[in-house]
């Protein structure tokens, strides 16, 4: 097992620090600023020895001239998207198994948000690094992919273990929540965590991690073929991609 550090950056950003106890090794997922990385890990003696990226944004990766100047650390990213990420060391692609101290990652193409925008899994930590594809809630505003993209880079990260802990590059939840009911408003499950989620935000509790059990019951950009909220938009007649490109021309407006 491993524990996973949760660095809130800039006004809404994450970062992770992975410790690998057995080797004691520490990997950063997504670099949206250095200082409060820096600070982390100053305060706790620790080495930064990899850094991975989810994807060339800004707030994913502006703090890493700075950490890579200082701590040394090994940038991995995707071989795709290496012409606009700072230089990598290692490149990775889907079906890479990435082996760095005694973790395996594996690497989805979750495009959409991005093209080149990839996903890492611990499966045996059962944690996935969704960056700004999956979130709670909700999943990243399409900037470069088509709905047909991201509608396939979810429902591949669908297909993982139901329990496995989604790690997302954003705290967007307070908005998420409420767009959530507007599309999906008969949900239960969905009325239930929001008095859960709100709760946490108010004591200024990160909303991450949650399950993918937890997403598939109330993310409406996993749900686009539950029968409720088809009928709640009225679009019964549409395919799957459509429904989610209504959903998420909804969000994009909401
Ligand atoms: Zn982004
Ligand atoms: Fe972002």
């Amino acid at each position: 097992m491993s524990s996973i550090e949760i660095i809130p950056c800039l006004s809404d950003n994450y970062a992770y620090i992975i410790k690998d106890d057995q080797t004691n090794k520490n990997i950063l997922v997504d670099a949206p600023e250095h200082a409060p990385i820096e600070r982390y890990l100053d305060e706790n003696a620790m080495s930064l020895d990899f850094i991975l990226i989810t994807h060339h944004h800004g707030d994913h990766i502006d703090g890493i001239n700075h950490l890579k100047l200082k701590y040394t650390p090994k940038i991995i990213g995707a071989k795709r998207d290496k012409h606009r990420l700072p230089p990598l060391d290692i490149e990775v692609e889907e079906g890479t198994e990435l082996s760095i101290g005694s973790k395996k990652f594996d690497i989805y193409d979750v495009d959409g948000h991005t093209l080149g925008h990839i996903a890492y899994s611990l499966l045996d930590d059962r944690a996935l690094f969704t960056g700004d594809s999956l979130m709670v809630m909700g999943c990243g505003r399409l900037f470069e992919g088509t709905p047909d993209d991201m509608w396939k880079s979810l429902k591949k990260l669908k297909g993982l273990p139901k329990d496995i802990m989604i790690y997302s590059g954003h705290e967007y939840t307070k908005s998420n929540i409420e767009f959530a009911l507007s599309v999906d408003p008969e949900n239960e499950k969905l009325t239930a965590r929001r008095t859960k989620e709100l709760e946490r935000l108010q004591r200024g509790i990160p909303t991450v991690p949650s399950t993918l059990r937890e997403e598939l019951d109330t993310n409406p950009f996993l749900r686009e073929s539950d029968p409720l909220i088809a009928d709640h938009l009225d679009m019964t007649n549409l395919d799957p991609i459509s429904r989610f490109a209504k959903i998420r021309a909804l969000k994009d407006n909401f």
